[in-house]
């Protein structure tokens, strides 16, 4: 792969970026982009509204500039990414972003009710950033913006002659930003905006629209989801959209953090890799006895970690639970999500104590540990634009087994004769999102696992041997950001 030679300048906006806030795989690829970007010898900025999590941690920030936007008066303030050399600039005002918890919800778990205003400030500041109206004396060359909470800024920088280019990265198109046509009004966007060609959608303002009609490129996190969400049954109602705009969309698969490395991993029982994997089969042990499950090395262990939402699939599995405690296997799950799903998976855990064990909640070190202890790994997601489990559990010896959508097409290659001898079967995959495709790909891994010496092991190493480096997403990323600023979009 080739990268450009020159240095790009880029303005990385995200509503979330790790480890100064995260609520999902959007706060991960913010967190780690931008860093691997900067290895590559790119001059980047993130940049983040500044919550109250955000400016509680520590280090130095400091002020370095003040910018009037038509939402209010910001500052805005400088600090580093912790773990790296990536400068962060937060867009600091009080009484939108210094309130305590989740950045879109409220403890009660409903949109703050003035998200619009918010996320629209947002985007004026980084509009007056790119356009470097702040007075800091950096401009960019392009501005990468990320799902909707930044999708006004493709939109408000359209209307200059002189401007960055503009990326849009959609991470998860079921997330649109849309709110009522009466928000529009008080948002002082351009009327012209008001029109089903810009950021009208059936009556309602989204802000999702503005990254997708008004930036020069397009993409998501990976090829399978790009071309999907090109149809009815993937496009949340923008597929025609999305049409429309096919040249310029394109997907780039995300990395994963380094910290998820079975070598060097603190939170195992024992570390193992590729070239010394036997330390696996400790973690199997210890992972039984932590969840109370009778240890039986020779049992496959088949695991679940994810949102407890339908998206994940989490019902195919639940429909399927029974058949599962009759085979000789044994079931993890962590995850928390929807109470009901929470409470009918308790449920058959009280049922089959020997067989499943439940722990609701976000565990992040139970996660790897997970990940190193269970021999299978089950992925039904009903759609998936990216999805970084699947390649944990490659990564970790953990064949998954995953419907072929999006990121997990693009990342699980089934097992068949064929891909066994050609050296690229790394787990099993299934066509069709009900429960009975599930079971039967579950009983097939169950078999496959059976047969150690001929199927698994080749598939666990052919696995863990695949590079999901986020240096190699990088270098796609930077090959984009030149095809951007090569073909940028006039103005009318
Ligand atoms: P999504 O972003 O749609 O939730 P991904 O697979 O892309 O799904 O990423 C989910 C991330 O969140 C992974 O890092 C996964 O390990 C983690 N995760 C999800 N649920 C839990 C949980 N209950 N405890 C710990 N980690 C979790």
């Amino acid at each position: 792969m080739t990268t450009p030679t020159t240095t790009c300048k880029i303005l990385f906006a995200s509503s979330e970026a790790y480890p100064l806030i995260k609520t999902g795989g959007l706060g991960d690829v913010s967190g780690a982009l931008p860093s691997a970007l900067a290895a590559l010898g790119q001059e980047i900025r993130l940049v983040l509204p500044a919550y109250r999590e955000v400016l509680e941690q520590k280090g130095r920030i400091k002020k370095i500039a003040r910018m009037d936007l038509p939402l209010g008066r910001v500052t805005l303030l400088e600090h580093l990414l912790p773990g790296s050399r990536v400068k962060v600039w937060l867009v600091d005002f009080p009484p939108y972003f210094d309130r305590p918890g989740n950045p879109y919800h409220g403890a009660n778990g409903l949109p703050w009710p003035d998200n619009a205003e918010r996320f629209a400030l947002f985007c004026q500041a980084v509009h007056a950033l790119a356009l470097d109206q702040a007075g800091v004396g950096w401009k960019p060359d392009l501005v990468h913006c990320n799902d909707w909470q930044t999708g006004l800024v493709p939109a408000l920088l359209s209307r200059h002659g002189e401007r960055p280019a503009t990326l849009f990265t959609i991470h998860n198109l079921a997330y649109q930003g849309l709110f009522p046509e009466s928000t529009f009004g008080v948002l002082d966007l351009p009327w012209s905006f008001w029109s089903s060609e810009a950021l009208e959608f059936w009556g309602q303002l989204s802000f999702l629209k503005g990254g997708v009609v008004f930036a020069d490129r397009i993409n998501t996190v990976s090829p399978t989801y790009a071309r999907e969400i090109q149809t009815p049954q993937f496009g949340c109602g923008l597929d025609g959209l999305l049409r429309h705009r096919s040249d310029r969309l394109t997907g780039i698969l995300n990395g994963i953090d380094r910290g998820w490395n079975p070598a060097r991993d603190p939170a195992l029982t024992k570390n193992y890799s590729l070239r010394n994997p036997e330390g696996k089969s400790a973690n199997k042990r210890a992972l039984q006895r932590e969840l109370g499950l009778p240890p039986s090395a020779g049992t496959p262990l088949l695991a679940f970690v994810g949102r407890l939402v339908e998206q994940k699939g989490i019902d195919l599995l639940l429909e399927i639970l029974p058949e599962i405690t009759e085979l000789p296997a044994q079931m993890v799950f962590l995850g928390s999500g929807e109470r009901h799903y929470e409470e009918s998976l308790r449920r058959m855990a009280r049922l089959h104590p020997e067989r499943i064990s439940v722990r609701t909640g976000f565990d992040e070190p139970l996660a790897h540990r997970i990940e190193a202890g269970a021999d299978i790994f089950v992925m039904p997601s009903r759609f998936e634009p990216c999805g970084l489990n699947q390649m944990y559990s490659l990564r970790y010896g953990t064949p998954p087994v995953v419907h072929r959508v999006g990121g997990l097409a693009d990342t699980v290659v089934d097992t068949t004769p064929a891909t066994l001898r050609n050296g690229t079967a790394t787990g099993v995959v299934f066509d069709e999102a009900s429960g009975s495709a599930l079971l039967e790909a579950v009983k097939r891994a169950v078999l496959l696992y059976g047969e150690q010496k001929r199927y698994w092991r080749p598939m666990q190493r052919h696995g863990m041997a695949q590079d999901f480096s986020w240096k190699s997403s990088a270098e796609r990323y930077l090959e984009l950001y030149r095809e951007t600023l090569g073909g940028r979009i006039s103005p009318d």
